[in-house]
């Protein structure tokens, strides 16, 4: 819990800390980045085949160090138990680490792919893959194989189009590099890039094929993952698609040992997109230099970038223009000249002086939790109204005035399953919102305490659902205006002294929409747990991905477990997966809260499993409105649709993320990846072979 109150915290201080990790060993092997399991077949414990794979653990990983190219393949055995592998480290690696991370690889996978005859893992420094397939024959990928997909969820301060494009142009350059002029098939490089604010970052790229391609192969291959990259990265800061034939990464920040072996100057704004498939461009990579232009193109080649850029400036600066009053506009209320508003304003104003005597000056001693905005404190009026006042920690990039009215429209927002904002201090550029105490706090110092979860027997539990279901269909579709919550999530469910739930922190979000700044990204990126796969991923959010997190939420009641927010355990790492398995072997008992009595009544419980599986599919539109979940809950003629596979979640030893499966064929994977860069999310694709 602990713990828990902190995690929005983490994300700043972890990450300076992982980066001075990752400066100072920059190519340790460390958690894998993901792993690719196969659904071919099991080799039994201790049998032929694994005894194969020792074989291979024992001679592949100084084989691939020892060569020059950092590369190895090799098979060993007899049908059916021949094993086939693969290892390549990162062109930049040194033989030692390469050696380390590929012997590594060969422990991680056996464990990460139990007795699977098909395993792949992928590091920062390395990959691996053994396989009783002979996967090694074909070196031509197109890209469209078996890949990890990483992105880093940070948006860049710049039109989207115009960072894309100056991606696009630096990695089919890298692409041209390592496919050509590489004999290790890899490449590097940096490009100058103006965002605008005053930090003028550049890019780098890294792009690596298998050094046994053809540069025809290998270019094919990169250019295949490349093309793929803006449906994934459009606008991120960083990204990287992983394949087994071929792979490449961006980022805003020099992430590779060596110096670039490529320097791009900054392209044009308006140049045209880099040349399509199938080749990037055949022949010369468009560096620096080129040809001689005569007088006239130079100084057009000079002018024309400078009256582009400029124009592009006026462009942008007047549509943030208007967009930021577009969305003033839209949080403003119906009318808010009227009287009343302002009276409201006026009676919600609690005086700052009067908020440090009920918390005693904000006392340590008084504080109930810290969460992504700031501490919670709780207080006692002179009146002895218990409150619990939640001290902003960011400023919202709204005026004050905006602030008032967003904050204004919160207080309107009244039903009984929905903390009560009894009021609002803005002093002293103090931002401090007062709630209502909750006597019981939030659900998951309850449901996720081993000692307390008991307290909350069936009947507590199925009002708790209820509750939700009821204050989110509020939020979502009868409130005077419509609104995302966003963060729906069991700490964010208060339990008053009857254990009535009330959802809280509704409408937070909309106060830093606007907000650019790292730290509100990453608050509005928010708790992976719970968050919809098409938010996660592409920051799409509707009232479809309120109800993912309403599901996921479902699921943590009935059965326990916590979905991916877990520091210490690994026991409850992927509740989705785990769900979704006893789903469809039928043993879904097996997963309810052991603290539940045998008594509780199982089709209740099973109804809401169901129900929650049908929150968490993939496809938006799938997911059920809160009205019919609601509806879904009170009847009990109404039959249920069967959900289709949920979106995964699977986080790893402690951190958070996403996997994302698009068109799996069947059976279970599963995947992780390493803290390395907390911002990641990463997706796995899997196309048949
Ligand atoms: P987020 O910032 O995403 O909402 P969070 O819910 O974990 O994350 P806070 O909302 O800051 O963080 O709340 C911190 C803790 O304070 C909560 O976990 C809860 O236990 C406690 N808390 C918050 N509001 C109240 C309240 N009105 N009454 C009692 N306890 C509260
Ligand atoms: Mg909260």
């Amino acid at each position: 819990m602990a713990m828990d109150a902190h995690h929005h915290h983490l994300p700043a201080y972890l990450a300076a800390a992982l980066f001075l990790a990752f400066a100072l060993a920059p190519l340790a092997a460390g958690d894998p980045l993901g792993q690719l399991c196969g659904n071919s077949s099991n080799y039994t414990l201790n049998g032929t085949y694994q005894g194969n794979i020792r074989r291979l653990a024992a001679t592949l990983p100084k084989n691939t160090s020892s060569s020059p190219t950092l590369f190895a393949k090799d098979s060993t055995g007899d049908v059916p138990d021949i094993v086939y592998a693969l290892a390549l480290c990162r062109g930049d690696t040194n033989a030692s680490a390469c050696g380390d991370c590929v012997a590594t690889a060969f422990t991680d996978a056996q464990q990460a792919c139990p007795y699977n005859k098909d395993a792949t893992v992928f590091y920062d420094p390395c990959l691996l893959r053994y396989s009783n397939q002979n996967f090694l024959a074909s070196t031509a990928g197109d890209g469209r194989g078996t890949a990890l997909i990483l992105m880093n969820t940070q948006n860049v301060t710049a039109p989207f189009s115009v960072f894309d494009n100056a991606v696009a142009v630096l990695l089919n350059a890298i692409a041209n590099y390592a496919a050509d002029n590489s004999t290790k098939r890899f490449g590097t490089g940096v490009e100058g890039f103006r965002t605008f604010d005053s930090n003028n970052p550049r890019i780098y790229g890294l792009a690596q094929c298998t050094p046994d391609t053809t540069p025809a192969d290998c270019r094919t291959c990169l250019s295949g993952i490349v093309q793929r990259g803006p449906k994934y990265f459009s606008g991120k800061q960083g990204g990287r698609i992983l394949g087994l034939r071929c792979n490449y990464r961006y980022e805003q920040y020099s992430f590779f040992t060596s110096t670039p072996l490529l320097q791009l100057p900054e392209p044009a704004v308006g140049a045209p997109p880099p040349a399509p498939s199938p080749p990037p461009v055949n022949g010369t990579p468009p560096t620096t230099g080129g040809g001689r232009r005569n007088k006239t193109g130079r100084i057009l080649a000079i002018a024309l970038p400078i009256f582009a850029g400029v124009l592009a400036i006026v462009v942008i600066c007047s549509c943030l223009w208007r967009s930021k009053k577009k969305t003033s506009g839209k949080s403003l209320l119906p009318d808010t000249t009227n009287p009343e508003d302002i009276h409201s304003i006026d009676s919600l104003i609690i005086d700052l002086s009067t908020l440090r005597a009920a918390t005693e000056n904000f006392d340590e001693a008084n504080k109930l939790g810290e969460g992504g905005f700031g501490a919670v404190y709780k207080g006692i009026l002179p009146d002895n109204q218990e409150i619990a006042v939640k001290r902003l920690s960011q400023s919202s990039r709204q005026g004050i005035e905006e602030l008032k009215n967003e904050l204004v429209l919160v207080a309107k927002l009244q039903h009984k399953n929905l903390v009560r904002l009894v009021g609002v201090c803005l002093e002293d550029h103090e931002r401090l919102l007062v709630y209502e105490y909750m006597p019981n706090k939030s659900l998951d110092t309850i449901l996720f305490d081993s000692e307390r979860c008991g307290e909350l027997d069936w009947g507590k539990r199925f009002k708790i659902v209820n509750g939700i279901a009821r204050g989110l269909q509020y939020l979502h579709e009868d409130s005077q205006v419509k609104i995302i919550h966003r963060d729906l999530k069991a700490s964010n469910v208060l339990l008053d002294y009857d254990f009535n739930p009330k959802i809280s922190d509704f409408g937070l979000a909309r106060l830093f929409e606007n907000d650019q700044t790292q730290d509100v990204t990453n608050r509005v990126v928010g708790t992976y747990g719970y968050m919809a796969p098409e938010y996660a991923m592409r920051g799409h959010y509707s009232i479809k991905s309120d109800v993912f997190s309403f599901g996921v939420l479902i699921l943590e009641i009935v059965t326990g477990r916590r979905n991916g927010g877990s520091y210490s355990t690994d026991e409850s790492a992927d509740l989705l997966s785990l769900v979704w398995e006893h789903w469809t072997t039928g043993t879904l008992v097996e997963i309810m809260d052991s603290s539940l009595s045998s008594l509780a009544p199982r089709d209740q419980m099973l109804k809401c499993i169901h129900i929650g599986l049908l929150c968490v599919q993939d496809n938006p539109t799938e997911r059920p409105m809160m009205s019919t979940v609601n509806v879904m809950l009170s009847s009990s003629t109404v039959t249920l649709q069967a959900p289709s596979r949920p979106a995964f979640c699977i986080p790893k030893s402690g951190f958070n993320s996403e996997m994302y499966s698009e068109g799996y064929p069947g059976g279970l994977y599963s995947a992780s990846r390493s803290p390395m860069s907390l911002n990641d999310v990463s997706i796995t694709e899997l196309d048949p072979r």
